[in-house]
């Protein structure tokens, strides 16, 4: 029999390493993902259908081609991992066991975050933060915004996912309510002191939606934050704020099946050998995207389809004796600010003992003239038909 890899996750990490196994193993290994949703809506991008750029179905992508390319897909939730055993238990009953395992589950919201606020409370206040159906609500909550209302994120503490991820969707919905609702005011609570590509939000935000968008950090309250989900009320360092949209971003930790295989540790996030993205806890398990600890690579798309390519070829290297050349990762996260007013940050990265350390660096500058942010924008554009065709054939 021919050795078996499992994968529990079909999103960017997990479907590009179930697709590349299969794809360069030519049909040595037998592969198997398990991802119980049958549609994946891309959180890259999300924020530009908040903004009215994109569809909704433009996010939506599908595993026929995965399928196609030689992996059995199944349609299920992992429930549990036998280490010992080497075994997947599913959540309709079955067990898969597996010579070698590769976690891509994402994130899931750390338990008491944000006081007042539980995954219940997500159909008053959104997170939008797994894409879907949340991302729809948020949407249709900005667009019933009585005018002149008010609109509240709280933004998450570090690491996250996509860390420049809020402050594009607050350029988003400013965008959306510039035209539509334009007395209406945007409200940042923040608990971090700085943030990703700040000069440039900033920037924009004057430039595009002057006097719109109001940031508190942590010295003004932004750490201090509670919410009321059934009144409509954020507190601010007990100060009590009525809102009408309230997007909660919590704070995170990898997909509870990375910590139901053993393979986190304290932090909530899956220690990885920096080379190869096997887990430092078990050698048998990869953990891949934003549930390891990446080191200097931030939790994106790009990041974890980078990290798959990897770890495909350790696995096939382990499983069939096949060739294992240095590991080598990129990442590059652009934002849209304003319509074509696109801006990135990106780095090259190679393994350290230590970590996946950050070898060479860009950003966007600020005062760039508008044909350079308008070749950014479509540079993204270009990013995100390649990456999914990438990731999902
Ligand atoms: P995911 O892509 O989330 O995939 C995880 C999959 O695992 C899901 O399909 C889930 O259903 C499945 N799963 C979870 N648990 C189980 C289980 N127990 N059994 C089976 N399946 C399971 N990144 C970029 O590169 N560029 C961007 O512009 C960008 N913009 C973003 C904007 C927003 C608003 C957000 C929220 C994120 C953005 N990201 C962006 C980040 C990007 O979406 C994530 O970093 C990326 O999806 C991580 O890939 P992953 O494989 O770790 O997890």
């Amino acid at each position: 029999t021919r050795p078996r890899v499992v994968v529990i996750g079909g999103g960017a990490g997990g479907a590009t390493v179930a697709r590349y196994l299969a794809k360069d193993a030519k049909g040595a290994l037998d592969v198997t993902l398990i991802e119980p949703n049958a549609t994946y809506y891309t959180c890259f991008f999300s924020n530009l259908y908040l903004g009215g750029f994109r569809e909704f179905e433009s996010l939506a992508h599908g595993y026929d081609a995965i399928a196609a390319a030689g992996v059995t897909v199944v349609p299920d939730r992992a429930a549990g991992v036998d280490p010992a055993a080497r075994t997947v238990t599913l959540a309709g009953g079955g067990v898969l066991p597996y010579d070698r395992l590769v976690i891509s589950p994402g994130i899931d919201f750390a338990p008491g975050s944000v006081p007042g606020w539980s995954l219940e409370a997500a159909e008053i206040m959104p997170h939008a933060y797994k894409a879907g159906p949340q991302t729809q609500l948020l949407k249709a909550q900005i667009e019933a915004m009585p005018e002149g209302g008010l609109f509240c994120m709280v933004a998450p503490p570090n690491p996250y996912r996509c860390p420049p991820g809020p402050y594009e969707r607050v350029s988003m919905v400013a965008h959306m309510l510039t035209q539509m609702n334009p007395t209406a005011k945007i409200l940042v609570l923040d608990p971090k002191d700085k943030y990703s590509k700040q000069a440039l939000f900033e920037e924009g935000w004057q430039k595009h939606y002057s006097g719109m968008i109001e940031w508190i950090g942590p010295d003004m309250g932004g750490n201090a934050v509670e919410v009321r989900p059934e009144s409509m009320e954020v507190l601010i360092d007990g100060e009590a704020q009525k809102v009408d949209v309230c997007n909660v971003i919590p704070g995170q930790m990898a997909g509870a099946i990375a910590a139901a295989a053993g393979v986190t540790d304290a932090s909530g996030w899956a220690p990885v050998d920096p080379a190869s993205m096997q887990a430092r806890a078990d050698p048998n398990i990869w953990v891949l995207g934003d549930a390891s600890a990446q080191g200097d690579m931030p939790k994106s798309a790009f990041s974890a389809n980078s990290q798959a390519k990897v770890a495909a070829m350790a696995i096939r290297a382990e499983l069939t004796g096949s060739k294992q050349f240095p590991a080598k990762y990129s990442n590059t996260c652009w934002s849209l600010i304003a319509p074509e007013d696109g801006v990135k940050v990106g780095a090259s990265y190679e393994p350290t003992p230590e970590k996946i350390a950050s070898v060479e660096s860009f950003i966007s500058q600020t005062g760039e003239d508008a044909a350079l942010r308008k070749a950014t924008y479509e540079e993204s554009l270009g990013w995100y038909e390649g990456i999914t065709a990438d990731i999902f054939g």
